[in-house]
């Protein structure tokens, strides 16, 4: 399929100003000025679906139809495997109101409790990212990336955010909270791509935006 190519501006549809930023920083080689929702004073519609690539078009094409210009948003979270797939597209949620990730790290700890995953191999985790680029006329461009690891127990580094201080990725020895935000993200042409987030927005790059 012929994926359409992205020029000028992109909203961004994201009120977290560390969001906008990381965008901002990953557009800026591509000559795509990154505007926020923000800026266009655009609502944040709720996140109905039930996958992540779901919740990422409901925010794009919101954004897309209110601006009239191409925007673009993202969905993610860790998926944790003995617990089904938790806490998934609620990863955010699970930090209440007070965004409080060390209780929700508990939680997850408590649940991983629960069902004896005491060892590395029933701890097996991944964060998945996916990214949406819709435009105007309603064309969608959609992407994915995730990254496995192990959970571990108690919490390592202050970096990051989220669940970063629990997550170790496969190969690595320190968790993503231990990591510089270059390490945890290792973006081409330096690195592969390490984060779920990183490997989406290859994707992406590679599909819609010219060098
Ligand atoms: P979103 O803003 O709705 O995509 O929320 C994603 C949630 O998933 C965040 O609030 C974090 O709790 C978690 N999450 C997603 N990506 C990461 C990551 O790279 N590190 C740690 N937690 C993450």
């Amino acid at each position: 399929m012929e994926h359409r190519r992205l020029s000028g501006r992109l909203v961004v549809a994201t009120h977290n100003p560390g969001k906008l930023n990381e965008m901002r920083t990953l557009l800026a080689p591509y000559g795509v000025e990154a505007v926020s929702a923000g800026e266009f004073g655009l609502p944040e519609p709720e996140e109905t679906g039930d996958t992540f690539a779901a919740n990422a078009r409901i925010k794009a094409q919101a954004a897309a139809q209110a601006a009239q210009l191409p925007a673009f948003a993202d969905d993610s979270g860790l998926c944790v495997d003995v617990l089904g797939g938790q806490p998934g597209i609620y990863s955010a949620r699970w930090g209440g109101p007070e965004k409080d990730f060390e209780m929700a790290m508990e939680n997850v700890q408590a649940l991983l409790i629960t069902v004896d995953a005491l060892t590395a191999e029933k701890r097996k985790a991944r964060f998945v990212a996916a990214l949406c680029l819709a435009w105007p006329d309603g064309h969608v461009e959609e992407f994915e990336g995730s990254v496995t690891g192990t959970l571990i127990w108690p919490p390592r580094g202050t970096k990051g955010f989220g669940y970063d201080p629990m997550f170790v990725p496969e190969g690595y020895t320190r968790t993503f909270a231990e990591m510089s935000a270059e390490e945890k993200h290792s973006m081409p042409p330096l690195g592969l791509g390490l984060s779920h987030r990183a490997r989406a927005f290859r994707l992406l790059a590679q599909a819609c935006l010219d060098e």
